[in-house]
């Protein structure tokens, strides 16, 4: 009577065994080397690693809301501490290249001025409010089609009411045109070419970013000249940040597995007066004290974390009676791959190596060699074959093989030529020379 065997593998996008991601994009509306530094000070003691957003060059004309009023690049000391932060590990992504609309040749001095600053461009663009150079604006407001925007008024106003995750039920009005090659304002394609994540400006109320939209990051064949655009959880100001890092929140992102992009504005109202001068609220100390220091959380930076997202879509999980096939379609490695199980199952690859997953249920692979797959199969599959094998070789690998035959039907793909059959990897615990020589700590190349 054939056995069955209840223990899915399950991938995690996170490396080395981490349960949990979690990081901020911090929109830098009105923020100050002064008044932002002691949010980023103790971020930096909890070991956090998070994306702050910057301005490179002063507006056009001296801002008049008080959102527009903050410090840039061209501020030598600000400057400093930009790159300090950068040098421990922070990521610094552009808010607009000003706080002011700005036609192409702004940008463009603003791009390089970020470059001069920080040695490269950004790999993040957050729209500042409705800057006229912001692209695909309609797009960014809603994040595309998903869900479909209802199209009668009677509907849009009772979605309104009910707003699952605060997605938006309509666009408002602006005069954005950066996609418009017609207008002084256009550079989608320095945007296509520099920039790799675009921002939408789309909230959730759920601290899971990810829960709300498995499909970050995510392309949309309307705006082509936006690479990738993700999604954020919804911190903007101190009220908002402390209520949605609640203890019942930051435990149901553990518990689910989850990746939060929390969205925030530290320029705005972050910090106090303290007895030894301006120091960021207790409260939101206490927050992120509870969510830091997690051996479960990977805390990286945002484009680091949305890398990670991008490579797992094209990592194939196929689900077998006593296991799974794991097949990584990237043109590039990915390294410390992990795998949720049941606690204490022990699996087998096609060379006989044996893993077992953790207390915790988890298996970390050192990594999956570009464009190859492996199988790995529960120990008591390959037992329950082996009187069946009575032919020379180590009965494990045989067993496996037989199994991975049986399966997979990689060999049929092969031979019906249809999809470029992916070679097996025979063994799991073993790096590839080209994964030994691959650096990094994501193991995920950008493109
Ligand atoms: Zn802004």
């Amino acid at each position: 009577m054939p056995r069955s065997y209840d223990s899915p593998l399950q991938l995690l996008p996170y490396p080395g065994g981490k349960r949990f991601a979690f990081t901020i994009i911090d929109d830098t509306d009105a923020a100050t080397l002064e008044s932002v530094r002691p949010v980023y000070e103790y971020l930096h003691s909890l070991g956090l690693r998070t994306t702050k957003t910057v301005w490179a060059i002063e507006p056009e004309s001296p801002p008049s809301d008080p959102r527009d009023a903050g410090d840039t690049l061209e501020r030598a000391e600000y400057a400093d501490y930009i790159r300090l932060l950068r040098s421990r590990g922070f990521e610094i992504a552009l808010h607009n290249v000003s706080a002011g609309n700005n036609t192409r040749t702004r940008i463009e001095s603003g791009m390089e001025r970020f470059r001069q600053v920080l040695g490269e461009y950004p790999a993040i663009n957050v729209h500042h409010e409705k800057n006229r150079e912001n692209v695909y604006f309609d797009f960014a407001q809603t994040g595309g089609e998903r869900p479909p925007l209802f199209q009668t008024a009677l509907l849009r106003r009772l979605h309104r009411v009910v707003r699952p995750n605060g997605r938006p039920a309509a666009a408002s009005a602006h005069a954005c045109v950066g996609q418009d090659e017609r207008s002084p304002y256009f550079w989608g394609d320095l945007c296509r070419t520099r920039i790799k994540y675009v921002r939408t400006n789309v909230f959730f109320r759920d601290l899971n970013t990810i829960k709300c939209n498995p499909w970050m990051p995510y392309s949309s064949p309307h705006t082509p000249f936006v690479r990738h655009w993700f999604d954020s959880s919804n911190g903007q100001d101190a009220e908002c940040f402390n209520a949605i890092l609640s203890q019942p929140n930051i435990q149901a992102l553990k518990d689910e597995c989850g990746c939060s992009i929390l969205y925030t504005h530290f320029g705005k109202g972050f910090v106090q007066d303290g007895k030894g001068g301006p120091d960021l609220n207790p409260e939101t100390k206490r927050r992120l004290q509870v969510i830091a220091g997690d051996a479960d959380g990977w805390y990286a930076t945002a484009g680091e974390i949305l890398d990670r997202l991008l490579a797992f879509q094209r990592l194939a999980v196929l689900p077998l009676e006593a296991g799974a096939a794991i097949a990584n379609r990237n043109p590039f490695d990915v390294d410390s791959v992990t795998l949720r199980a049941r606690p204490g199952c022990v699996y087998c690859d096609a060379a006989g190596g044996a893993v077992a997953a953790d207390p915790r249920g988890l298996i970390v692979l050192p990594g999956l060699a570009a464009g190859r797959a492996v199988v790995l199969l529960r120990q008591e599959a390959c037992n329950a074959l082996r009187p069946w094998h009575q032919r020379s070789g180590h009965p494990v690998r045989l067993d496996v093989e037989t199994l991975a035959r049986k399966f997979t039907g990689w060999r049929k793909e092969q031979s019906h030529g249809a999809a470029p059959a992916i070679p097996l990897v025979t063994s799991m615990v073993a790096p590839t020379a080209a994964m030994a020589q691959s650096t990094g700590n994501s193991g995920v190349t950008r493109d």
